[in-house]
């Protein structure tokens, strides 16, 4: 067993070609091989968001605070809340993040397959975002 202690793992903000606005990361924990799970906690400021993207073993979100916006490609933007627990199956291409107005955090459940646990693809557009 191990413990990763409150405070172990730095906080660190999120890279701008794959996010849009301020995001910051907190590390929780992840498994050893052969789990294959990592998990994060995730705020965005308003108006923050990934970018387009998607996972090869699908994806799990805790929202813990605030209220954010999820989409799926050629869905509608969807309002999550505290409590709200989402599932992307794998490949569903999809973003998440805050609202214009207002921060959102959520707990991100992910696993990796072959090393890699997201695809990165373009960037949410303001008009995209905005639509809903
Ligand atoms: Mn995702």
């Amino acid at each position: 067993m191990k413990i990763n202690r409150a405070g172990s793992g730095a906080s660190s903000y999120a890279p701008a070609d794959s996010f849009s606005g301020q995001v910051r990361r907190d590390p929780l924990v992840n498994a050893e091989a052969p789990g294959r799970v990592a998990t994060g906690m995730v705020t965005f400021e308003p108006g923050a968001r990934t970018a387009w993207h998607t996972h090869p073993a699908g994806q799990i979100l805790i929202i813990v605070s605030g209220y954010g916006w999820v989409q799926v490609e050629g869905g509608s933007r969807q309002t999550v809340a505290p409590g709200d627990c989402v599932w992307f199956p794998a490949g569903e291409k999809h973003w998440h993040g805050a609202t214009a107005t207002t921060a959102m955090t959520h707990i991100a459940v992910t696993e990796f397959v072959d090393g890699s646990a997201v695809t990165w693809l373009e960037h949410v557009s303001d008009e995209q975002y905005n639509a809903g």
